[in-house]
């Protein structure tokens, strides 16, 4: 069969063009990149073959991953002996980007590097940073239990081809031309730099031949969590997270135990500091990949942890489970439910911890992912009273964030009830007139302005045997306040109530079918009026969440 030519999906195209030139100060990161992928190979076959042991039988579970700098040719090679790639994976995975909001992330792209280098950072370039050394890549590759194999190749301008390449071995070998600029790469010292630097903690061994000595593995090459925490230092921490959560950020913190007694595990599990641009896709995927006895199982395992902790990435690494684990097995497993349970434990006991802290350093987290954690308010009822602890809020009484546990120590004599407002915007919710009630007795309202608050407050009920209850419907709480001795509450005029009834069919008439009701209220101070939901019903706010989530 012939050489065929093919064009890159546009948003490839774009995305190259900015990889080469805005990531360019950081370049030596394609080797991570491609080791990585190596890596991410070698695991992936080593998990197939538990089922279909044949898919070894040509090369053996020696899994390694090879550096070969050719200095004659100005190549550098990095071949693996996983998994491959057949010829329409090498299409797909190379010339396209599957990822979901690719074209999303894109638009937001700007052109000034520094802004790009960060949203790069967050969403991965992968592969493509070989062109920020090579001015061609090659890619051969066979793909593990089939005889053919294919050559992929490309400048990074537009096109690649593919051709059948019959010698290839299993596995994929990546060929650099490297830039005349970039010929670093191939001396064994820079090499043995960047590997250590970034990819030390690959489980596979790196292997290089330096001049006439033998190859040697250049990396520690044991999976980095069986490793005691106190020989980890914490940039090999940092570049473990940047390999199994593809991020490029600093972990906000770094959780790595080993639980035993009933059920036996590792976890290495990292908080980001910076929010993932696919946090609020629908899909709520979690990110914690599953390990068995060191191998491989699944990166998509929604039974290890519930979506509202989706932000949580790294890995956990089971004793009990058996290593043929289907995906169907882990389905209603029992084994991975206590697992699930333990995790959860572990992230919001450190999150506790943190929060107690009071360094202002959990704010970071919150203003982070808060919006993400109170999803647990209704969707784990069993952890409600402990998200609540974890839970900040802006509110009427102060420029920062409030824990619930301050806002009780705040309540009025008399108050019954934890008052909240929802909106969308603080700035606009701050001015309501339906809070000039509250602001004159000086009792403290939440101000709500995350999507997901309408959910949890209608579900939530109480906090320490206290309501949450909405401004706008806790119009008549407020005369059961007492009113501080200094308050600067107006004396009410007091209006005979007939007037007021008079008043209020006059208005009635006015507005027709326009609302539902007109009533006398204490809430309001300054205002004359102002509008409110019925009790009982859907505010226009949450429809809106509905509607957004049925999509
Ligand atoms: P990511 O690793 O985040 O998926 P990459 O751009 O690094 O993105 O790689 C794209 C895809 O190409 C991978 O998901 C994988 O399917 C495939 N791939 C890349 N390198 C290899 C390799 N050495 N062996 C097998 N498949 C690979
Ligand atoms: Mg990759």
């Amino acid at each position: 069969m012939a050489e065929e030519k093919r064009q890159f999906q546009a948003e490839v195209g774009k995305l190259l063009d900015i990889v080469v030139h805005s990531l360019y100060s950081n370049k030596e990161i394609f080797l991570r990149e491609l080791i990585s992928n190596a890596s991410d190979s070698c695991d992936r076959l080593r998990y197939a073959a538990l089922t279909r042991p044949e898919l070894l039988a040509d090369d053996g579970t020696g899994f390694r991953i090879r550096l070969i700098p050719d200095a004659e040719a100005g190549t550098l090679t990095i071949a693996d002996n996983g998994l491959g790639m057949d010829h329409d994976e090498l299409v797909a995975n190379l010339g396209t980007i599957a990822k979901s909001g690719t074209s999303e992330f894109l638009s937001r792209l700007t052109g000034d590097s520094r802004n790009d280098v960060s949203l790069i950072g967050q969403f991965g370039v992968g592969f493509y940073s070989a062109f920020m050394v090579a001015d061609r890549v090659t890619v051969a590759s066979r793909k593990a239990g089939e005889d053919a194999g294919w050559c992929w190749s490309s400048d990074g301008k537009g096109e690649f081809t593919v051709a059948p390449a019959p010698d290839a071995e299993r596995g994929a070998a990546i060929t650099l031309h490297l830039r005349e600029d970039s010929r670093e790469f191939l001396e064994a010292f820079r090499l043995k730099t960047v590997v250590k630097r970034y990819s030390d903690h690959i489980a596979i061994p790196v292997l290089l031949k330096d001049g006439d000595k033998d190859e040697e593995a250049i990396n520690s090459a044991s999976a980095l969590w069986t490793r005691p925490k106190s020989e980890i230092t914490p940039e090999q921490y940092k570049e473990f997270y940047h390999h199994v959560a593809h991020a490029f950020d600093e972990p906000w913190a770094t959780l790595h135990y080993k639980a035993e007694g009933a059920i036996e595990y590792t976890g290495l599990l990292f908080l980001p500091s910076t929010k993932p641009f696919d946090i609020f896709n629908p899909d709520r995927k979690q990110h914690v990949k599953l390990y068995v006895r060191r191998v491989f199982i699944t990166d998509d395992c929604e039974e290890l942890l519930p979506p509202y902790l989706r932000f949580v990435r790294g890995i956990v690494d089971s004793q009990d489970l058996p290593l043929n684990v289907s995906r169907e097995m882990l389905q209603h497993n029992p084994i991975l439910a206590k697992i699930r349970t333990g995790l959860v434990k572990r992230i919001l006991g450190e999150l506790k911890r943190k929060a107690e802290a009071e360094d202002g350093d959990y704010l970071t987290f919150w203003d982070t992912f808060g919006a993400v954690l109170k999803e647990g308010l209704y969707e784990d009822f069993e952890r409600r009273e402990d998200i609540l602890d974890l839970c900040r809020f802006r509110t009427t009484a102060s420029d920062g964030w409030v824990s619930l546990a301050e806002y009780l120590g705040r309540m009025k004599e008399g108050q019954e009830a934890i008052y909240t407002i929802a909106g969308d915007d603080l700035a606009a919710l701050k001015k309501s007139p339906q809070l000039e009630g509250f602001a004159a007795k000086g009792v403290e309202v939440l101000l709500l302005t995350d999507p997901i608050d309408e959910f949890w407050v209608s579900s939530v009920g109480d906090y320490k045997d206290k309501q949450f209850r909405s401004v706008a419907a806790a119009g008549g709480d407020l005369s059961k306040v007492k009113t501080d001795e200094n308050s600067d509450e107006p004396k009410a005029d007091e209006a005979p109530t007939d007037e007021i009834a008079t008043l209020i069919e006059a208005v009635k008439l006015a507005l027709g079918d326009k609302v539902k009701d007109v009533r006398a209220s204490e809430r309001l101070t300054e205002s004359a009026v102002c509008l409110v939901a019925a009790e009982g019903e859907m505010s226009m706010h949450l429809e809106k969440l509905l509607r957004a989530h049925r999509q």
